[in-house]
């Protein structure tokens, strides 16, 4: 682990999707597009690193690439492996937000020291507390018929949760694609997101209308810094109601838990800047009483392994995962070989680091220039 970093590459792509996607205050159509960080250390081992923003979440893929390449890289180029925690603190203080372009280089540093050592990232985050994690599918398709194609095959792939995406249409359309679910796809857990989609003025009404389907819980109806409106709608509906978007790392938690504005929280790398943070956040959840589940946001397979070794490393994070993009919702993934997901299960490698790299010819394929090289 005295190896110094030497090499810090960048790889800014766009990976066609299979279809539309709509989720509350944003949409996604045509592909998305994800920064790949790899870092060589002396002796030519490398770790891999994926960085997934959304414009309307997290921030964007160009402000990721700028964090990564400009402020960054300087900070990791010529340090030691063993340097984890000294260069991501330098890092947290080189550039303020950016948690995606964090999680890549964390992720990174990881995956490096991990295949060095011999230890996969899990063992690196405390060990092993489960061998794999029920994975829960979004339903977001503003075509419902393509979503009614897309239950067929999770059912006959063994896969028994979906998330429906809601409120970012009419209410009307909601309530039928619920009654649906109940009606057609009866073994089925099903969940409710609306990421923010609600306008406060008649949220309420709306939200209650919705647990009278009794969802494993709702998930974040208004936008995020609506604290008050969010602690008012928990007190008035008796299904669990879930933070998102009002919630990326500890010092969010800690508010959420203290004006109660949730029963449960997504959990989600790209949100809270490194594994270690959301850790953080899972456990001061469940010091509280509170769930907590693997989130994501339109990543490929590299950042789902990331998640994967952390959820597999956290008891706190006890409702599953989401990583389902790399399978089900990109035309093609990037790594060698398929993200592991099994019987409605995703499966954690063990091998030394992620477990699984990307295919360098398919993240040449999928790059795009931008005008943002070194
Ligand atoms: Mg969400």
């Amino acid at each position: 682990m005295d190896q110094n970093i030497i090499g810090f590459d960048l790889w800014y792509l766009s990976l066609p999707v299979v279809s539309a996607r709509d989720h509350g205050i944003g949409r996604v159509d045509g592909a998305c597009e994800v920064i790949v960080l790899r870092l060589t250390a002396e002796g030519g081992e490398t770790g891999w690193g994926e960085a997934s923003p959304w414009v309307v979440f997290t921030g964007s893929p160009e402000a990721t690439y700028a964090a990564l390449n400009r402020y960054i890289r300087p900070l990791v180029l010529g340090r030691r492996v063993s340097d984890r925690d000294a260069i991501m603190l330098d890092a947290s203080r080189a550039v303020a937000h950016c948690t995606e372009a964090k999680a890549a280089l964390d992720t990174a540093l990881l995956d490096l020291e991990g295949r060095i050592s011999g230890q996969p990232v899990h063992a690196l985050l405390g060990g092993k507390c489960r061998d794999s994690i029920p994975l829960s599918v979004s339903l977001a398709n503003p075509d419902f018929d393509q979503d009614r194609a897309l239950l067929d095959r999770l059912q006959a792939d063994g896969v028994r949760i979906v998330k429906l995406k809601t409120g970012f249409r009419d209410h009307a359309f909601d309530l039928m694609r619920l009654e649906a679910l109940a009606r057609d796809y009866p073994d089925f857990a099903v969940r409710v997101d609306f990421n923010q989609g609600l306008e406060p003025e008649g949220a309420l009404q709306r939200v209650q209308d919705i647990a009278g389907f009794r969802p494993d819980f709702i998930e974040q109806p208004v936008r995020a810094p609506l604290y008050d409106l969010m602690a008012e709608i928990r007190r008035a509906i008796d299904v669990p109601l879930l933070a998102d978007e009002s919630v990326f790392g500890p010092e969010d938690m800690a508010r959420a838990i203290r004006e109660g504005i949730c029963d449960g929280v997504s959990v989600k790398i790209m949100k809270s800047g490194s594994m270690a943070r959301g850790q953080a956040v899972a456990n001061m959840a469940a010091a509280h009483g509170l769930g907590a589940y693997g989130g994501d946001m339109f990543e490929a397979g590299l950042a789902h392994l990331a998640g994967a070794h952390m959820i597999v490393a956290t008891r706190a994070i006890d409702l599953g995962c989401e990583f389902y993009q790399a399978r089900y919702y990109l035309a093609e993934d990037i790594l060698e070989t398929p993200f592991p997901c099994d019987g409605g299960r995703v499966q954690v490698p063990d091998g030394p680091g992620l477990g699984i790299r990307p295919d360098v010819d398919k993240l040449n394929h999928y790059g795009i220039a931008k005008g943002l090289a070194a």
